[in-house]
């Protein structure tokens, strides 16, 4: 298996310029996105200025041609008057055809060269006085020989600024006298400049102190953001057309494209950071998920219990290592085969083709032993326990098996069952061995009545030799006594020869009666010896039971004699052992009651505990082995106070069937 841990060690050590050239793009695009419209506004903001620029310079000339005009108009009246002067009604009519082209002139004065006022033309004026530096523009005129303008004045609260305009008239190279022309200032502006610039921008005219003396601001205020002066050049005055725009500095957001642009910078910057929250906890999943899937692996391969997936078709997906160690195979050799597996053992491989068929089919046996084969030849029994595979959906994909080596445990079964075999056999050697002594005491007595009876039956042989007549009847007792004890010597010891002869049990449809009868010669010999009677009360019809009949004569001695000795310290008279039997739809009891000491209530929580006795001499594995026995007949082993004092031991074995098969279990 590759190790994940060195790819996502290089994947880490990649990351940070894997984030650093789109990041690097993103601020680039971002960069462009806001010099855009910064690019757009500056050029917008070069091209209003220019705009502004044009067509202040375009107004300068206007009013400059304007003036001109008027000049030019003048300079043709004053070079008439030094001529020859018309008639004054002539005079008035050009000077209001001046006024008429002009409606800026708001006076013509014709002046002698003494100053004094030859002839006028529009006198609503407020003063009659000309412009305070007049006298210094008439020098200065004089001098130049030219027209000159005076500075703006008389602007005051409700009277508009003036400008005058002095024209030196000459006759032959002789000063004679001036024409002075009075233009408003206001009604120049408003006359001139076209409405639509009006509009767009507020005018106004500044005299050499900056101060306005004539202003228009049809469209409002200037903002002060585009703004031009120009000087007209006037002789003699210095005047500045001043525009500023009444628009605003273009805004950052003008246009649907830079909204756009924001709106995209915007998604772009949000969708960025969705992504990258969305990456951010991609990220923490898959390293929670490593981890727990770190912690899973460690976990499975810590497991001493082997795990093994299949599919629905029974082809393994997963393996743990636990389960390669039982079998002795690698995962890859494991993971995606289908049977025969190559763990099967030859010997067991009908059962496993069984169950698979099972698995196919759907059902399994949830729980079973079975034997699996390592690589290696070793069988190893292993316990199984199989659940269905259901993923998150609820839907069975599969089959999980828990596998359990129970190597150790059949060996430590197999150690208790050999101990258990040798415990029952020097238990059956020690009762024997104590039977035996008293068989060869009780068996003296038969052999000893054989003897007496055979030698009778001599004696009477012997006299008829002597001629003394046979007595047949006599003869034929004596032998017939001695054939008696010595059938029922044999009997005893074919009893305890049976007893002890087999380890095995050996099954059969058992008669309650015969196994009475069989140890009656046995128990007997015991009764007699301890003064006990020994009363056997059977119901004549008894079902029979299928059970080894040693082990429950066994079983019976055992029992017998615990009662017989349990008896030992009552009075004679009230040393009487019974053996009864009944029986109903289910069962056989057979009960050995005594009148002994009885079981003391710490005796009896320790009484079928192997070695455990109260006697001096007793190995204490006597009710031990009887239960163990007749447990494994299927029957049970009780006891129960006798309510005429003494002991009730009773065992229960299930009845043999018609078909003399016991239902065990
Ligand atoms: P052992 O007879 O060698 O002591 P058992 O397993 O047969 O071993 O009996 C264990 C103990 O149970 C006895 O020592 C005795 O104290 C008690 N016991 C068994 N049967 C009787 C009985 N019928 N009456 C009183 N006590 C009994």
């Amino acid at each position: 298996m590759k190790n994940p841990f060195s790819l996502r060690r290089r994947a880490n050590l990649a990351r940070p310029w894997r984030w650093l050239v789109p990041l690097l793009l993103v601020l680039l695009f971002l960069a462009v996105l806001f010099w855009l419209p910064w690019q757009a506004r500056q050029m917008e903001t070069t091209e209003r200025q220019e705009q502004l620029i044009a067509d202040t310079l375009w107004v300068e000339q206007t009013l400059r041609f304007e003036l001109t005009r008027s000049e030019e108009a003048l300079a043709t009246l004053g070079t008439d008057l030094v001529r020859k002067p018309p008639p004054p009604a002539v005079l008035q009519a050009r000077m209001a055809q001046m006024f008429k082209n002009g409606p800026e002139l708001r006076r013509v004065l014709w002046l002698s060269p003494d100053g004094e006022v030859l002839a006028r033309h529009g006198s609503d004026l407020p003063q009659d006085t000309p412009a305070p530096s007049l006298t210094d523009t008439q020098e200065m005129a004089r001098l130049t020989r030219a027209g000159r303008y005076t500075e703006p004045y008389g602007a005051g609260a409700h009277s508009p600024a003036l400008l005058d305009y002095y024209l030196p008239l000459y006759r032959g190279g002789a000063y004679a006298g001036s024409l002075v022309a009075t233009y408003s200032l206001k009604v120049l502006l408003d006359e001139t400049v076209p409405w639509w610039f009006a509009q767009d921008n507020a005018l106004s005219l500044l005299d050499r102190n900056d101060a306005p003396v004539a202003a228009r601001a049809d469209g409002g205020p200037g903002r002060g953001v585009y703004t031009h002066r120009r000087a007209l050049d006037l002789p003699g005055a210095s005047i500045v057309l001043a525009t500023d725009s009444v628009k605003n500095a273009p805004r950052l957001l003008p246009n649907l494209l830079v909204g756009s642009v924001i709106v995209l910078a915007l998604g772009l910057l949000m969708s960025l950071m969705t992504l990258w929250r969305h990456i951010s906890r991609t990220l923490a999943a898959e390293a929670a998920l490593r981890q727990q899937m770190a912690f899973r692996t460690a976990m499975e391969n810590s497991l001493m219990t082997g795990l093994r997936a299949r599919d629905l078709e029974g082809r393994v997906t997963y393996v743990n290592k636990a389960f390669c160690e039982i079998v002795g195979l690698p995962p890859e050799e494991l993971v995606g085969r289908k049977p025969p597996m190559p763990y099967w053992a030859p010997e067991v491989r009908g059962d496993y083709e069984q169950r698979f068929a099972g698995v196919l089919a759907g059902t399994v046996t949830p729980q079973f032993e079975t034997v699996f084969q390592r690589s290696d030849g070793v069988r190893v029994p292993v316990l199984v326990f199989e659940a269905p595979l259901v993923d998150s959906r609820g839907k069975q994909t599969g089959w999980m098996s828990s596998i359990l080596d129970i190597t150790d445990r059949k060996k430590a079964e197999e150690l208790n069952r050999q101990q258990q075999e040798k415990l029952e056999t020097s238990a059956r050697l020690a009762t024997m061995g104590e039977i035996s002594s008293m068989l060869a005491h009780e068996l003296n007595q038969p052999l000893a009545a054989i003897s007496s009876y055979t030698a009778g039956a001599l004696n009477v042989l012997e006299r008829a030799d002597k001629g003394v007549p046979i007595e047949p009847t006599l003869l034929r007792r004596a032998l017939e006594q001695a054939r008696q004890q010595a059938q029922r010597a044999g009997q005893i010891i074919k009893s305890v020869h049976e007893f002890v002869k087999k380890s095995e049990p050996q099954r059969e449809t058992v008669d309650i009666h015969s196994v009475v009868d069989g140890v009656r010669a046995l128990i007997e010999l015991q009764t007699r010896q301890s003064y006990v009677a020994l009363q056997i009360n059977l119901p004549a019809q008894l079902p029979p039971v299928l059970a080894d009949r040693v082990m429950l004569e066994q079983v019976l001695l055992n029992l017998t004699r615990n009662g017989i000795e349990a008896m030992a310290g009552v009075a004679p008279e009230r040393r009487i052992l019974q053996i009864t039997a009944a029986a109903d739809a289910a069962q056989v009891s057979v009960s050995v009651i005594d009148h002994g000491h009885g079981i003391a209530p710490d005796v009896a929580e320790r009484l079928f505990s192997p070695f455990f006795s109260t006697k001096a001499e007793g190995m204490g594995m006597g009710l031990s082995i009887c239960r163990t026995a007749i447990e494994f007949h299927g029957g049970t082993l009780n006891h129960a106070p006798n309510p005429d004092g003494g002991t009730v031991f009773t065992f229960s074995l299930p009845r043999s069937t018609a078909a003399g098969a016991v239902e065990l279990q």
